[in-house]
């Protein structure tokens, strides 16, 4: 007998706390750094963009924090997420390993994102903001600011990477059909974009241009604050739940894992899976393996430098130490719009220097190879971040096939691809190109990090 395809939970089993490793780390991640100063930003110097109970979060050493009950009551429209178990993907592998998946797709935006808009859309609500602005790549960050803004009354302005807003026009209509207002970036509506288009008129954008825009309008009004879906301590927080979830679901089955694989563009649906896990992992509960897989077109971890940059591309955010290829680092314009970011999180890039975890880069066809095997057997078809993991988790499972082992492989299925079926289309029409980061173009990147 086969064991279940899915494992889930009851409503009443969901977790009621996000996690937080930063107490249970060996050292804490350095400091954030204020970029006229260079001293550690405060929560004065965070309050125009973020409302205080978010900054506390930012800074906080408790171990768990309460999840609000108003934020429980939207997450019971998909949480808890299933967790599957892939035995049609493991069969078609001739794999003894055991691979589990974690599915955010079932969220209303199709991925893991609304796990931390709801939470940030509440916060600001309460504080008594009443509009929120942001940027997207893909889009599916912008969609779930603008589905959680809608919860809480707020109105949401996104300034989606140019690149994307002309491949992905559907997420602009998802958008809207939420009630957010959405720009391509760069745009003329800021001093930053602007700057930009006077230079290059036909800029595909890029997230840390987008950023720029979406701060700077922050910053201007009063009513106004920002918010960022990713490389945050916070989001990373809120996105927790993810491994808790999947850690109550394992224990459900007697499964341990042996493996833990997840995408990574900011990290923070990696973390979201990975920390509760390695919690365990620094207890001596368990040992898994714990990998990050990234886009060889912009390999932060493996091939970036560990330093204080930006954010954003104008330079306008405080300094964060952390896996960069540097803050005017344009990335090619791959489908994985998502993981099209110049930086890592200031938190996984600390975990990875502390040799918690690894990192591996692949590029952009091997993953849509193991997206359409995905999907031809599990039946669902991946967003193309998430066939990064894809690929290092069907790496595994046959690597296991040589060596016998019956490893268990636990990776973020972090969101669906029905938005993003040009790509596919253009996958099997043999269109597709692979693009790799030459060590010179690494050297000429992080050239023009700032000196600390
Ligand atoms: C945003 C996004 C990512 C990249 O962000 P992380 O913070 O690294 O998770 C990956 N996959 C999907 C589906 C996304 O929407």
């Amino acid at each position: 007998m086969t064991s279940d395809s899915k494992i889930l939970l009851s409503e009443s089993e969901m977790p009621r706390n996000w996690y937080n490793l930063v107490p249970d780390l060996p050292s804490p991640p350095p400091p954030v750094l204020h970029p006229g100063t260079l001293q550690p930003v405060g929560p004065d110097d965070l309050a125009p963009l973020f409302p205080m109970a978010l900054i506390e979060q930012e800074v906080t050493t408790e171990r768990y924090v309460p999840i609000p009950e108003e934020v429980l009551d939207v997450y019971r429209l998909w949480r808890p997420s299933p967790l599957y178990r892939a035995h049609r993907l493991e069969k078609a592998l001739g794999t003894p390993a055991k691979i589990y998946y974690k599915y955010e797709g079932v969220s209303p935006a199709g991925s893991h994102k609304p796990n931390t808009a709801v939470p940030q859309a509440f916060y600001n609500a309460a504080a008594g903001i009443r509009r929120l602005t942001t940027e997207t790549g893909a889009g599916q960050w912008g969609t779930a600011l603008a589905f959680a803004g809608a919860q809480y009354g707020l109105d949401v302005e996104i300034w989606q990477v140019r690149a994307s807003y002309d491949q992905k026009p559907y997420r602009k209509i998802m958008i809207e059909t939420f009630g957010g207002t959405i720009h391509p970036s760069p745009s003329n509506l800021t001093d930053a974009g602007r700057k930009i288009l006077a230079e290059h008129p036909d800029s595909p954008g890029s997230l840390g241009i987008a950023i720029s825009e979406a701060v700077e309008v922050a910053a201007q009004h009063a009513d106004t604050n920002y918010a960022l879906g990713s490389v945050l301590n916070h989001v990373l927080l809120h996105q927790t739940i993810i491994g808790e979830e999947a850690l109550l679901q394992l224990a459900k089955v007697g499964a341990t894992p042996d493996v833990i694989v997840g995408c990574t563009g900011g990290g923070s649906n990696f973390g979201g899976l990975a920390f509760p896990f390695l919690r365990e992992k620094l207890a001596g509960t368990m040992n898994p393996t714990i990998r990050a897989v990234e886009p060889a077109s912009c390999p932060s971890l493996t091939k970036g430098v560990y330093a204080y940059d930006f954010g954003d591309t104008a330079g306008m955010t405080p300094l964060m130490k952390m896996h960069t290829l540097g803050h005017d680092f344009i990335p090619d314009p791959i489908h994985a719009g998502g993981l099209r970011y110049h930086g890592m999180s200031p938190l996984i890039s600390h975990v990875y220097e502390l040799g918690l975890m690894e990192a591996v880069a692949k590029t952009q066809k091997e993953c849509f190879e193991a997206g359409v095997t995905f999907a031809r057997t599990e039946g669902i078809i991946p967003a193309p971040e998430p066939t990064h993991a894809l690929a290092a988790c069907i790496e595994e499972a046959l690597r296991c096939k040589e060596t016998g082992e019956e490893k268990v492989i636990l990776t973020a299925l972090c969101g669906h691809g029905h938005l993003d079926l040009p790509a596919y289309g253009r996958f099997l029409a043999g269109d597709m190109e692979d693009h790799a980061l030459s060590e010179e173009a690494v050297a000429t990147a992080i050239a023009g990090l700032p000196r600390v």
